[in-house]
């Protein structure tokens, strides 16, 4: 089984840069002064962007409709749009200041509407924002720094998105920080990942994200499997379903035996289910990861019985 690390090296060796190939030259349209060639540059990062986000949660094993922003803060990866921008003033920083060749200097100055000048502009105005230091310094300090303003840019942007979303309700909660996640390298069998993956960025089965899409009224959301009335959510699956209480019973067992502060100090059962997505001790993870998989099939199970 291959890791998610291999995975990821593999998609930024192998595929981005055929997607990215060339992409300091054409992406100096988002500088155009003409808008329109702005706006339809803007489409082909966001088609770039699209295909990198469907190999993301393909390597997650989650639905295609689970919300971007979680895909990027589980992995721990920012769009490509900062690599292309980052790409974009590393090119156009080498023509101003280190590039010899008169002739390709004046073919940059002079591209049509000359999206290249506003490049250059685009990156004194990045010194002055960003307090980039005045010197020129080598190109790939330069570089550098340039990635790092666009990532903590984009961070910071994404810490504040993730409560906007009503869908990423559970997810704003136990997500600490924008980074890849423990459990994603620490947990090699894909069910079991998947199955974590899954109920922290709500992109499960469960009554209460299916009938979003049908639009059902909240209250109607109703546990399928133990029909006492309880909306089908996240919590009321790992906590309080009663019909997977044997397997609970035994998770909780297994947990006390591992003796860790953090699950000792768990007063009340939202504390419980808060550990039970977020904890980061390896051997915790394998336990929870195996302990929803073991749900998850008994969920599937009695559905199919039902139908
Ligand atoms: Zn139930």
């Amino acid at each position: 089984m291959v890791n998610i690390k291999t995975h990821l090296k593999l998609f930024d060796t192998l595929i981005q840069p055929i997607v990215l190939y060339g992409c300091e030259v054409w992406g100096l349209d988002m500088f155009n002064k003409d808008t329109d060639k702005v706006l339809s540059m803007k489409k082909v990062i966001a088609n770039c962007e699209k295909l990198e986000l469907k190999i993301l949660k393909q390597i997650l094993g989650v639905h295609c409709k689970t919300t971007n922003l979680a895909v990027y803060g589980e992995l721990g990866r920012v769009p490509l749009r900062v690599k292309i921008l980052s790409q974009i003033t590393k090119f156009a920083y080498r023509i101003q200041f280190q590039c010899q060749n008169a002739n390709l200097v004046e073919f940059c100055t002079a591209l049509q509407n000359d999206p290249f000048h506003n490049a250059k502009k685009f990156i004194e105005d990045l010194e002055t924002k960003l307090t980039l230091p005045k010197s020129r310094e080598s190109i790939k300090h330069y570089a550098k720094k340039i990635k790092e303003a666009f990532t903590t840019k984009l961070i910071d942007t994404w810490e504040k998105d993730i409560y906007q979303f009503p869908k990423l309700e559970v997810y704003s909660d136990i997500k600490e920080c924008f980074q890849c996640e423990p459990y994603l390298l620490d947990i090699n069998n894909f069910n079991e990942r998947q199955a974590l993956s899954q109920l922290r960025t709500s992109s499960h089965n469960l009554k209460i994200e299916v009938g979003r899409y049908f639009g059902q009224n909240r209250d109607k959301r109703n546990c399928p499997i133990c029909n006492n009335g309880d909306i089908e959510g996240e919590f009321h699956y790992i906590m309080n379903c009663h019909v997977y209480e044997p397997y609970r019973v035994i998770l909780f067992q297994k947990l006390e035996q591992l003796d860790l502060y953090e699950w000792q100090h768990c007063s009340d059962d939202q504390m419980k289910f808060s550990f039970l997505l977020q904890a980061y001790d390896k051997k915790a993870m394998q336990i929870i990861c195996k302990f929803l998989v073991e749900i998850k099939n008994k969920r599937q199970s009695i559905l199919t019985i039902k139908t």
